[in-house]
C-alpha cells in the first residue's frame, strides 16, 4: 500500500462534471490499494471572481478579510469532492487548512508554512478514509486564517506529502506535464520525461506557470518526488526529482519567458562606495522588487544603474525614486516598457562553456537586441523587446535542439 498525495488544480475541478471525473480517478487509486490525501484548488476562476467582488467594495480591502474571503473557494471544492466520493461508496472526509493542522506564520496573503500537525489526518487515514484537504490555506498561531499566496495549493500538496511521508506527490493539472517551453506559444515544445528540482525551480521562478516556485523549493528540501500530469488524460507526466539524466546532446532543459518587464535607468549617480547599497535599500524599503541589475561607470565621478522590475510596479518605483532624488543625488531617471525576459535553463550548462555565447549568437543572427543579461550556474536570462520574445524563444528552442526526442543518456548531472 502506497501513501500518495494528489493535487487537482482549479481547471481540473472547474465544474460538477470535472469533480465527478476527479472522483473517478481517486476511486481508481483507492481500488488499487493506495492511501490517499487529496488537495484541491478553488473551482475554475472562482478565486479571481472573489478578488473582483472585494474590489467592487473597496480598493483597499484588509488583508485579513481578503484571506477570509479567498479561503472559501477551496472550501467549496473539498466538500463537493468529498460528497462525490461518498456517493460512490468511498469513505471520504473534507478538511480545511486548520483542520488539517496546517500552521503558518502570522501574515496574510503570502504566509509561509511553519509546521503541520498530522494527527487529525493520520486518524482519518487510519479509518480508511480518503482525506480531502483545502489547498492554499492555513492558520496562524493566534488563530487567524491565512493564505499561502496565489497558486499556493501546489505548496500545500508538497508540504503534506513531506509531512505525511507520502511516497509521491502527484500534481494534476490542465497540461500534460512540464514542457521544454510553453506549448501555447511554441508549437514544437516537447513534454519532458523528467527535470531536476533545481532546473524546475529556475523554470518556475522565470515564468513557467506550471508549478508554484515555493512548492518546488519544498519538494527539493524534503526530497519529495513530484509528478506533474494531466487530470483529463491518462498520459505519462513529467517527474521532478533530484537526479535527472541529461538527455543525449542536450545542454539545456527548457526555455522560460515572461513579458511585462520594465527597465529603469537611474543616471548620474555619484560614483561612491555606498551608491548601490543606498539605491537598493531605498527601493527595498519601499517594497520594490528588483530583478536584473546593471551598473555602468561613465566617468570618474558618475555611474548609471539600470534594473528591471515588473510593469505594474513602475509607477510606485518612479514615485520612490523621485522622493529620494536629493538623498541619492542622481541626475535623471528613464525607463523602457514592453520588454520581456527569455531564459534558458539546464544543469548541463555547468560543464559546457559557451552556452551564453551561443545564445547571444542566435539572438544576434535574428537581429534581436539584448538589453540586459543575468546568469546563474544553470541559467542565462536576457531582456529583449516584448515584440521579439516569441521569435527569440523559437530560435533558441531550435538551436539547442529541444524539439528532438532523444534517448536518455547514461550521464547523470
Ligand atoms: N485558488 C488559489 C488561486 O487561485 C490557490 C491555487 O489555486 O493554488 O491562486
Ligand atoms: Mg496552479
Amino acid at each position: 500500500m502506497a501513501r500518495i498525495v494528489q493535487k487537482y488544480g482549479g481547471t481540473s475541478v472547474g465544474s460538477v462534471e470535472r469533480i465527478q471525473h476527479v472522483a473517478s480517478r481517486i476511486e481508481r487509486a483507492v481500488q488499487a490499494g493506495n492511501e490517499l490525501v487529496v488537495v484541491v484548488s478553488a473551482m475554475g476562476k472562482s478565486t479571481d471572481e472573489l478578488v473582483s467582488l472585494a474590489n467592487q467594495i473597496t480598493d483597499t480591502p484588509s488583508k485579513r478579510e481578503m484571506d477570509m474571503l479567498l479561503t472559501t473557494g477551496e472550501q467549496v471544492t473539498i466538500s463537493l469532492l468529498s460528497m462525490a466520493l461518498q456517493a460512490r461508496g468511498i469513505d471520504a472526509i473534507s478538511l480545511t487548512g486548520w483542520q488539517a493542522g496546517m500552521k503558518t506564520e502570522a501574515s496574510h496573503g503570502n504566509a509561509r508554512i511553519e509546521a503541520i500537525n498530522n494527527e487529525r489526518m493520520e486518524a482519518e487515514l487510519a479509518q480508511g478514509k480518503v482525506v480531502i484537504v483545502a489547498g492554499f490555506q492555513g492558520i496562524s498561531e493566534d488563530g487567524e486564517i491565512t493564505t499561502l499566496g496565489r497558486g499556493g495549493s501546489d505548496t500545500t500538496a508538497v508540504a503534506l506529502a513531506a509531512s505525511l511521508k507520502a511516497s509521491r506527490c502527484d500534481i494534476y493539472t490542465d497540461v500534460e506535464g512540464v514542457y521544454t517551453t510553453d506549448p501555447r506559444y511554441v508549437k514544437k515544445a516537447r513534454k519532458l520525461h523528467s527535470i531536476s528540482y533545481d532546473e524546475m525551480l529556475e523554470m518556475a521562478n522565470l515564468g513557467a506557470g506550471v508549478l508554484h516556485p515555493r512548492a518546488v523549493e519544498f519538494a527539493k528540501n524534503y526530497d519529495v518526488p513530484l509528478m506533474v500530469a494531466s487530470s483529463m488524460e491518462d498520459t505519462v507526466g513529467t517527474m521532478i526529482e533530484e537526479e535527472v539524466t541529461m538527455e543525449q546532446n542536450l545542454i539545456i532543459r527548457g526555455i522560460a519567458f515572461e513579458n511585462d518587464v520594465t527597465k529603469v535607468t537611474v543616471s548620474g549617480l555619484p560614483n561612491r562606495l555606498n551608491t548601490l547599497s543606498k539605491l537598493f535599500t531605498t527601493l527595498s524599503e519601499n517594497q520594490v522588487n528588483v530583478d536584473i541589475i546593471i551598473q555602468n561607470q561613465y566617468d570618474d565621478k558618475h555611474v548609471n544603474i539600470s534594473f528591471s522590475i515588473t510593469q505594474s510596479s513602475l509607477k510606485e518605483t518612479l514615485a520612490v525614486l523621485q522622493e529620494a532624488q536629493e538623498e541619492l543625488q542622481f541626475e535623471d531617471v528613464t525607463f523602457e516598457e514592453e520588454l520581456a525576459k527569455v531564459s534558458i535553463v539546464g544543469s548541463g550548462m555547468v560543464s559546457n562553456p559557451g552556452v551564453a555565447a551561443k545564445m547571444f549568437d542566435v539572438l544576434a543572427k535574428n537581429e534581436i537586441f539584448v538589453k540586459m543579461v543575468s546568469t546563474s550556474e544553470i541559467k542565462v536570462s536576457v531582456v529583449v523587446d516584448e515584440a521579439d520574445m516569441v521569435l527569440a524563444v523559437e530560435m533558441l528552442h531550435e538551436e539547442f535542439q529541444l524539439a528532438e526526442e532523444t534517448e536518455e543518456a547514461a550521464v547523470t548531472v
